[in-house]
């Protein structure tokens, strides 16, 4: 292949890379639009989160990982389990964070959605953390320097960021591909971005000292590995089976049910976590038990100039927060 065909194969691919990458992030904020209209008080977690994953599917993308609803102190990790009987809340915060991808090109956003008047400032927190971090972000941008960003707004309206938790670099199927974008000004020393790159921004603000801690409750897990279990054949086929479906991605324990069959879900999740074929996310909670909030944005650094902000989960805050 001459160098010129060679430059144009590159030029189409990145065209379609881009167009999936747009495609994802478009149903990821009409997604979010219609977890406004669903969250409200007394309604389950689980109705929630089948509606806006089935809403994903009809759009003809794939959800990049369980919808998460994660309320209050729960910062993260929390899709609704088999039979879940949580509901929303009258008071407090709703953490949705949705992730979907169009063959393999990911976009992951997350929405706060505050339920009465009581944790305004703190959801507003996140939010100008989000968009300061996303106006900083440019290509060859130590990530250190957005992480400084994100603190300093959060801290400016009497909050704490929380520090164990980090925006990241997404690749094609890789939900967190190596860089992290630090909440604080912390960590990360000499760590660039470059130009082409895609990244998941997203501060989380708290009334809390600023850290999460692993709660018990487990409801989303991911392949780990595709070694083969020796003499347990069923054990193979089901690896083979989640590997189709969800390659390396985060699933539900609910998904896994709807391609396992019910009754055998619990048996079959504590066998491959045995194998250490499958490794769960357990939900992450503040550790002193302060209320929080998120928002998370996907980027492209296209250029030194232009940024594209793929799902707009900033628009829909200041639409719902100043209309
Ligand atoms: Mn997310
Ligand atoms: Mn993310």
């Amino acid at each position: 292949m001459d160098i010129e065909t060679w430059e144009l194969s590159i030029a189409e691919l990145t065209d379609m890379v881009l167009d999936c990458y747009r495609r994802a992030g478009k149903v990821v904020y009409k997604a979010l639009k219609l977890a406004l209209n669903l969250v409200e008080e007394d309604k389950p977690v689980l109705e929630i989160c089948e509606k806006l994953e089935g809403f994903i599917i009809n759009s003809g993308a794939r959800p990049a990982f369980p919808v998460n609803i994660s309320i209050n102190q729960v910062a993260a990790h929390y899709t609704a389990d088999i039979e879940d009987e949580l509901t929303v809340p009258r008071k407090g915060i709703v953490k949705v964070d949705i992730g979907v991808h169009v063959d393999g090109f990911i976009a992951d956003a997350a929405l706060s959605i505050p339920l009465g008047v009581d944790y305004l400032e703190l959801v507003d927190a996140a939010y100008n953390a989000l968009v300061a971090a996303i106006r900083a972000m440019k290509p060859f941008k130590p990530l250190q320097e957005i992480g400084v960003v994100i603190e300093r707004e959060i801290t400016k309206m009497g909050f704490n960021p929380i520090r164990n938790l980090s925006g990241h670099l997404i690749d094609r199927y890789n939900l967190h591909a190596g860089k992290s974008v630090p909440n604080t000004g912390i960590g990360y020393p000499n760590v660039v971005s470059r130009t082409g790159e895609v990244y998941a921004i997203e501060p989380f603000a708290t009334n809390g000292v600023g850290e999460v801690v692993e709660g018990n409750v487990v409801t989303i897990f991911r392949l780990s590995s595709l070694k083969r279990v020796k003499r347990d054949k069923k054990a193979n086929e089901i690896i083979k089976k989640v590997w189709s479906s969800f390659r390396s991605l985060p699933f539900a324990k609910r998904w896994l049910a709807r391609l396992i069959g019910r009754s055998q879900v619990d048996e079959v999740i504590a066998k491959l976590a045995n194998y250490k074929a499958i490794t769960g996310y357990p939900v992450l909670v503040e550790r002193s038990a302060g209320m929080v909030s998120q928002m998370e944005d996907t980027i492209i650094l296209a250029s030194r100039r232009e940024t594209i902000n793929l799902t707009r989960a900033i628009e829909i805050y200041r639409e719902l927060r100043y209309r």
